[in-house]
């Protein structure tokens, strides 16, 4: 069983071509989203009472919502533009709201979770939820550059509660103060994650456990709409192939390394969401398909 944990949002999303308002988003939303391609993912979220109802209705599609709290509040708000290449972001506002003091816990019904993703959110709501299940086999974490400024010691603490962290290239310099990344994964490593997953947007990702580094590239796209959420939907195409395979081994984690991949790249082709939402099980394993052929030689 998979439970995720993060960020539900409603996202204002400036691109060249598009200004999206209010738009369904968070962190936890993409994981949990693109996990449940692979497995039936328990969120364990919240938001405000302003979150619109055709909104609740896509994450009821996909989801276990028995962990969605509704606060009297307004939902979190994220707001960031990006440039003309799209693989610059900048963020514009993070308006915390009702995630600002939300006390969480996970539901009775949830702690039997053997798998659990800790998406992008308040580090220290992170590292105290990890504690509430009984027997966690595996389990991963993300972050983002506005926790690296106003929690760092908070976000270090969190990576030493989980077995991978799953970061982008940007935060993991920004975190460990290194530019060379091999660096930067050691540095994180040494907190005591097993495996360290940087994240190079449309270039792929490098996977590090011990000495072994497992690089991988990204899918390759003419046409790139909206990279909001590649990463969380990366994570979770990780983390939802492990518990739909009940499997932790390096080999495995490979592969889930390459449905990441995969599952970000469906995430960049449509605005918001709907890159995940549209998507039918026979597209997943067609492109893995073309992946493969794209990388073997
Ligand atoms: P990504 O493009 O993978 O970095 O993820 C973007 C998503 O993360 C957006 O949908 C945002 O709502 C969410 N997000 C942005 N900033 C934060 C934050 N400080 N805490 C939690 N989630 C965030």
């Amino acid at each position: 069983m998979l439970t995720v944990f993060g960020s539900t949002a409603l996202d204002t999303i400036r691109t060249p071509k598009k200004v999206l308002k209010d738009v369904l988003g968070g962190a936890a939303t993409f994981a949990a989203i693109s996990a449940s391609f692979f497995t039936k993912p328990s969120l364990i979220a919240v938001v405000g009472e302003d979150f619109p109802k055709k909104y609740h209705n896509i994450l009821k599609a996909h989801l276990d919502l028995r962990g969605l709290s509704v606060l009297n509040g307004k939902t979190f708000r994220y707001d960031g533009k990006y440039d003309k290449t799209l693989s610059v972001r900048k963020t514009l506002k993070t308006e915390l709201n009702v995630l600002g003091d939300f006390k969480p816990s996970v539901p009775e019904e949830y702690k039997k979770s053997d798998f659990v993703y800790l998406a992008n959110n308040d580090p220290e709501q992170n590292a105290k939820i990890i504690k509430e299940f009984d027997n966690v086999r595996f389990s991963m974490c993300d972050t983002i550059e506005f926790w690296i400024m106003t929690k760092k010691n908070s976000v270090i603490k969190m990576m030493k509660s989980v077995d991978a962290v799953v970061i982008n290239d940007e935060e993991a310099r920004l975190l460990t103060k290194e530019q060379n990344l091999i660096t930067c994964a050691k540095k994180i490593m040494d907190w005591g994650p097993k495996y360290i997953v940087i994240k190079k947007g449309e270039h792929g990702s490098l996977l590090f456990h011990e000495d072994v580094i497992f690089s991988s590239v990204g899918f390759s796209l003419k046409s790139v709409l909206d990279p909001t959420g590649a990463g969380d939907s990366f994570a979770g195409a990780m983390i939802g192939y492990l518990a739909s395979k009940k499997k932790t081994n390096f080999s495995e984690i490979k592969k889930s390394v390459v449905y990441g991949n995969v599952m970000g790249s469906f995430a960049v082709e449509r605005y918001g969401i709907n890159g995940l939402t549209r998507l039918k099980r026979s597209d997943i394993t067609k492109r893995l398909k073309q992946y493969e052929k794209m990388v073997t030689f």
